[in-house]
């Protein structure tokens, strides 16, 4: 199925990790780095060169090498991808619950049809085979998401089985016995009212049912207490939109964020008493729907000429450092428990090895080792006061280029300013304001998405 949206859609509406609505369908943007081939691929089945956009400073106050533009469609292969999320969807007549990696899985005769002729969107399997009918199926309205972005299904299966003694047959923490024996399709939806506390899921095995009631009560979160649902989950959860394991059908999965101290708790019992600090931290039930589960991060800059920094001296540094601490980490990683993903786990990471260690390979790396503690411990605080100042001194630069002569502007610099003098004697009152007018002719800017978060804080 294609569908064409505009290139600033693609960091906004459908930024990356984005859930959009279609007929029949609920669907979450991937990142089009999950697969080299959506940005398309030539007759000898290389990857299309991506259309990179370079620009020093931009990239140093990003930490990043370079930025891509989204792709954009030239055939059916190219493009951005979406998967099936939530993959918790139910029949509308009998009200089984299915989940569409399972069926993907167990049916993939039909699934043929599903993509061919229904567009993804999947049929009722049991209805079908009893009487010919294929319903549609509507994807839940309920999901989990952490305030960091993980993302994941409402776990039906563990909450219909909460009563202890119905926990052995559960999938996640248990030996899933009810879910092997119906080919995963052994819960069922029950409508008693229009309220949520008049929703029941209910196991068509062993007959356990739960009200949906409590699901979104924050002073008992369903999913801390009585049991720890990441206990059952080795304290991970799905981060979709960077894509599917294609073997197992599972959502590619990420280890919850908590801070160090409190990191053992995601995996063990939680006690009432650290319920509140956990909170944050913890998956909530959300409803799906209405944009409230995506908050792009954006970052609008300034492409400014190369001669501007040639003039000013602003050197842009930090690039080699982010590289020298990827090296580093490379050499230590048997020694570290944990591999970092973001810059801030990785200093932090540094500063607990050896100095000795780091001194040494400094030194064979010909960096200065000074500097170089300089810059970890600066991008180690976790309040980010210097990210900010970071910003602050970005958007300076951004003014005192708008404001310079810029000499020796070359074709590649989409540049072109005009510093005009103002004559304010007619208006005073402006006089303490304005000195000068500058007219930018040509300007480049660069829309960014840096990332999203998904409960809003
Ligand atoms: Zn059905
Ligand atoms: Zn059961």
């Amino acid at each position: 199925m294609g569908n064409e949206i505009r290139i600033s859609q693609a960091i906004r509406t459908f930024g990356t990790g984005s859930i959009v609505d279609f007929p029949d369908l609920s669907l979450m943007m991937i990142s089009p780095d999950e697969q080299e081939f959506s940005w398309g691929f030539d007759e000898s089945s290389n990857g299309f060169d991506k259309n990179i956009v370079k620009d020093e400073r931009l990239q140093n106050l990003l930490g990043v090498d370079f930025f891509v533009l989204p792709p954009s469609k030239t055939n059916k292969y190219v493009g951005l991808k979406a998967l099936q999320f939530p993959g918790n969807c139910y029949c509308p007549d009998c009200r089984t619950i299915y989940n569409i990696n399972h069926l993907i899985s167990n049916y993939p005769h039909y699934y043929k049809i599903v993509i061919e002729k229904r567009s993804g969107a999947w049929f009722c399997v049991s209805c079908f085979e009893k009487n010919g009918t294929k319903y549609t199926l509507i994807p839940s309205r309920f999901i989990i998401a952490t305030e960091y972005g993980l993302i994941d299904d409402f776990p039906y299966d563990w909450y219909c089985h909460k009563n202890e003694k119905y926990r052995p047959n559960r999938i996640e923490g248990g030996d899933g016995k009810c879910a092997i024996s119906r080919n995963h399709s052994h819960l069922k939806l029950e409508f008693e009212g229009a309220s949520l506390s008049d929703i029941y899921v209910k196991c068509k095995v062993c007959s356990a049912r739960e009200s949906l009631g409590p699901i979104f009560d924050l002073d008992n979160p369903v999913l801390m207490l009585p049991l720890n649902y990441l206990w059952n989950r080795n304290g991970m959860l799905s981060a979709p939109w960077k894509g599917i394991n294609y073997k197992t059908h599972e959502f590619y999965k990420e280890t919850v964020y908590a801070p160090p101290n409190l990191k053992e708790y995601l995996k063990g019992a939680i006690k009432k008493e650290e319920k509140d600090v956990m909170k944050k931290y913890f998956p909530r039930v959300l409803q799906r729907g209405a944009g409230n589960v995506f908050f792009p991060v954006n970052y609008i800059g300034f492409v400014l000429p190369k001669n501007f920094y040639t003039q000013s001296k602003e050197k842009p540094s930090g690039k080699e450092f982010n590289k020298f601490i990827d090296v580093l980490i490379l050499i230590n990683k048997g020694n570290i428990e944990e591999q970092p993903n973001t810059l801030l786990e990785k200093c932090k990471i540094i500063l607990s090895l050896p100095k000795e260690i780091i001194n040494s390979t400094c030194i064979g790396a010909g960096i200065n080792q000074e500097d170089f503690f300089q810059y970890i411990e600066i991008n180690s605080e976790e309040n980010k006061s210097f990210l900010i100042e970071k910003n602050e001194k970005s958007r300076y630069d951004e003014f005192k280029c708008f404001t310079s002569k810029i000499e020796n502007l070359t074709k590649n610099d989409w540049f072109k300013n005009e510093i005009k003098d103002v004559n304010t004697s007619n208006y005073p009152e402006l006089n303490k304001f304005l000195n000068k007018v500058v007219l930018l002719h040509k300007l480049k800017q660069l829309n960014i998405q840096k990332g999203f978060t998904r409960v809003r804080p």
